[in-house]
């Protein structure tokens, strides 16, 4: 299991392919800063922390909230940044199939009616964040999808909730190319979602690897 020192793997695709839905610039900055930044000072919270370097970054979330908050908080924020951009930039794919399928795309029209108005529900979702955050699409405990959001880097995992899909909408995964045009952003984003991944996680929910 992967766990201090941890690294910033490369993207699963090249910087260039989502474009023209996201820019090559905004992949180059997002992972090679943002994502590495948050890297290194999740790293450097654990530097000095030898009790703490063989958890996982899982395992570091659930944990952060019972930790003093000058432990705690920058472990939290960290861990957060670098669990909820590896999940965005895994999320997201060149060849994107652009609606769901299998289970998921089942479970997605029993929850929600249908994909155009989980759509809509999820897009409001990700419109309605106040400042910096993310929408996701989740698996409760009972087995139930759910859209929730979340402020800055916090996470899913500490509600008990399953992640299978999120989108970052702080305005660095879009201002170079959508400018201050949230819903342009979601509405690109759209066309690369990995539905591939998505349905997997859906299907993996339950083997303690994803919550
Ligand atoms: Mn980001």
């Amino acid at each position: 299991m992967e766990h201090y020192p941890f690294i910033n793997p490369p993207l699963p695709y090249a910087y260039s392919a989502l474009e023209p839905y996201i820019d090559t610039k905004t992949m180059h900055i997002h992972h090679d800063r943002h994502l590495q930044a948050y890297t290194d000072n999740l790293n450097k919270a654990l530097a000095d922390k030898p009790a703490l370097q063989g958890l996982t970054l899982e395992q570091l979330i659930m944990t952060a909230n019972r930790m003093p908050p000058d432990t705690g908080v920058p472990i939290s924020r960290n861990a957060g940044g670098v669990y909820n951009h590896r999940f965005y930039f895994n999320g997201m794919s060149p060849s994107s199939t652009g609606v769901p399928f299998g289970e998921l795309a089942w479970a997605i029209d029993e929850s929600f009616g249908s994909f155009e108005s989980f759509k809509e529900k999820f897009t409001a979702a990700a419109m309605s964040v106040f400042g910096s955050g993310y929408a996701w699409l989740v698996c409760d405990q009972g087995g139930r999808l759910k859209i929730i959001t979340t402020a800055n880097q916090e996470t899913p995992l500490p509600l008990r909730l399953c992640p299978i899909l999120n989108i970052d909408v702080w305005e660095h995964a879009y201002y170079l190319k959508h400018y201050n045009e949230r819903a342009k952003y979601i509405d690109d984003w759209w066309n690369v979602v990995n539905w591939g991944l998505a349905n997997a996680r859906y299907a993996d929910r339950t083997d303690g690897q994803n919550c």
